[in-house]
């Protein structure tokens, strides 16, 4: 008598990410778990499956991890004007202007990823041809890190910013006197919340395109690095609708609203969507010189970036999280962010804790500060493809600094793991392109030839843990996910691609074949 299963997968190379890191050749299937992995004989004999699966030689993972991204705002964008990789402002200009006439209906323009490193020269734009293209219609463009934007004069004064306004913890550029519609951080987000927004039911619609988006690269868990309350209402009803299964653990953004809401319905775990951690911004980004540094940028001698959080205000919100037994995590680029963070995390832990706090981003960060975090086991969760992006401009930033940038084995050295996510929309959300900028610390072009800082690059197999079982223990779910092994969740990846072996530069081209969330099929190629 044969033991009943629902599916059965086999003729596979299965890399189970399990302790031993063992591979299988065949696995059983039983509702949302895994019963069994083996060999193909063994499991073929054992089971009888409803479905049987031959993989016809292809390599299964479990599940990729995105452990920082920002899936709603992915979502969002997906009803937005892209700006992503335009070689000018002119074509910024283009973009949107097709965009409007494609959308009339839109009562705002919103557009996303422009970058000025990539335009000659490379200067920040201001609202002189916006406003003359759109006199009436609010525009805001955001740059591709989310920490600059450039809106015309509709969408300030929609959002009452004028040549006085001050923002804490934003700029408003006021050039001869006039603003420039360049805008940073906090001001950003003030326009934003300004402009008017999608219907719910256009919300929900592209949440879905963009579920569907990451399990056509294998995503089957994201960790979403903002989201705020009314997210989290509409985000609970789309999961009762069933019209969410990609797994969430979704960080709340970490206002004192925010925290009343949060510590009033307590911490609240499942295996699709999960709350039990606030995210703080202790600055800004990079490529707008937001990231707060201990001494001025090498290529803008009058700052020090931003500084987001202040003593004693953090550590107290700190103390608190850690009293209602929640998680923080805090979004920290520059080595003064680091340094403050890690401190005020050292004030409120005590050595050696299992509370899993984590630091987003870990980007430039001194020896001497990640010593904190071996000594209060902080998860630094980085961005392999940041470092890939930034590699071209960075040193102009940090000069000499660029030795503490971007450190993964440093960071795997001082923690024992490390957690992966790409940022997406920020970077591309293919899973793979991070595995591959970690291994190879190389762009998709293969650029620079020997690899930027190679010594700080990851081992294929450490990759593959940080996109997989370090991403579930960042968020206190390796006992779920994260490894195929008897009793969790049948979350599968399979690519037709050893990425064990393959030579490096195919892995951004590896295709994903079947995407497998709680032993269903979700996604085939
Ligand atoms: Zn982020």
């Amino acid at each position: 008598m044969k033991t009943p299963a629902d599916v059965v997968l086999h003729n596979a190379s299965i890399y189970t990410v399990d302790a031993g890191f063992t591979t299988a050749q065949a696995m059983a299937i039983a509702g949302e778990r895994i019963l069994e992995t083996g060999n193909n004989a063994y499991i073929l004999q054992k089971y009888a499956a409803r479905h049987i699966i031959n993989l016809e030689g292809a390599f299964a993972y479990p599940g990729f991890y995105d452990a920082h991204c920002h899936l709603l705002r992915y979502a969002r964008q997906l009803g937005e004007a892209h700006l992503f990789g335009a070689p000018s402002f002119t074509e910024v200009l283009y973009r949107i202007t097709q965009y409007h006439l494609q959308n009339p209906q839109c009562k705002a323009i919103i557009g996303r990823g422009w970058n000025q490193n990539l335009w000659q020269p490379a200067q920040m734009p201001n609202r002189q041809a916006l406003d003359a293209l759109f006199p009436h219609v609010p525009v805001l463009l955001t740059r591709i890190d989310l920490h600059a934007a450039v809106a015309n004069r509709a969408a300030l004064a929609l959002a009452g910013i004028d040549e006085h306004t001050q923002i804490d913890g934003g700029i408003v550029e006021v050039v001869n006197g006039q603003t420039s519609g360049l805008l940073i951080d906090n001001a950003v987000h003030r326009v934003e919340i300004a402009l008017p927004s999608p219907s719910e039911q256009e919300f929900s619609n592209q949440l879905a395109l963009a579920q569907q988006h990451c399990f056509q690269y294998g995503l089957t868990s994201v960790a979403d690095a903002l989201v705020t309350p009314p997210d989290v209402r509409l985000l609970e009803n789309l999961y009762l609708e069933q019209l969410l299964q990609l797994r969430m653990y979704a960080m709340m953004l970490a206002t004192e609203d925010n925290m009343q809401f949060c510590f009033e319905r307590g911490r609240s775990i499942s295996g699709q969507l999960t709350l039990r951690t606030f995210k703080f911004f202790a600055d800004g980004a990079l490529g707008s010189r937001g990231a707060w540094l201990h001494h001025p940028y090498s290529d803008a001698p009058d700052t020090c970036g931003l500084q987001l959080l202040h003593e004693p205000a953090f550590t107290n919100q700190l103390a608190r999280i850690k009293q209602h037994g929640f998680q923080a995590a805090t979004h920290a680029i520059g080595d003064a962010a680091n340094h403050f963070v890690l401190n005020a995390y050292a004030k409120v832990l005590p050595p050696d804790n299992n509370l899993r706090w984590r630091l987003e981003h870990a980007q430039i960060i001194t020896p001497k500060d990640i010593e904190l975090i071996t000594k209060y086991r902080i998860i630094p969760s980085v961005q392999p493809t940041h470092a890939t992006s930034d590699m071209y401009w960075v040193h102009q930033r940090l000069g000499n600094r660029i030795q503490n940038a971007y450190t993964w084995r440093r960071l795997l050295q001082a923690s024992g793991l490390l957690a992966a996510g790409s940022d997406f929309p920020v970077e591309h959300i293919n899973p793979l392109l991070g595995f591959y900028a970690a291994t190879a610390r190389k762009d998709v072009h293969g650029r620079p030839p020997d690899g930027f800082f190679a010594e700080q690059s990851l081992t294929r197999l450490e990759a593959l843990k940080a996109m997989t079982i370090w991403a579930a223990f960042a968020a206190f779910e390796e006992h779920e996910r994260g490894s195929l092994q008897t009793g969790k969740l049948a979350d599968i990846t399979v690519l037709d691609t050893d990425l064990m072996t393959a030579p490096l530069e195919q892995i951004p081209q590896a295709k994903v074949l079947l995407t497998l969330l709680g032993g269903k099929t979700v996604y085939k190629c």
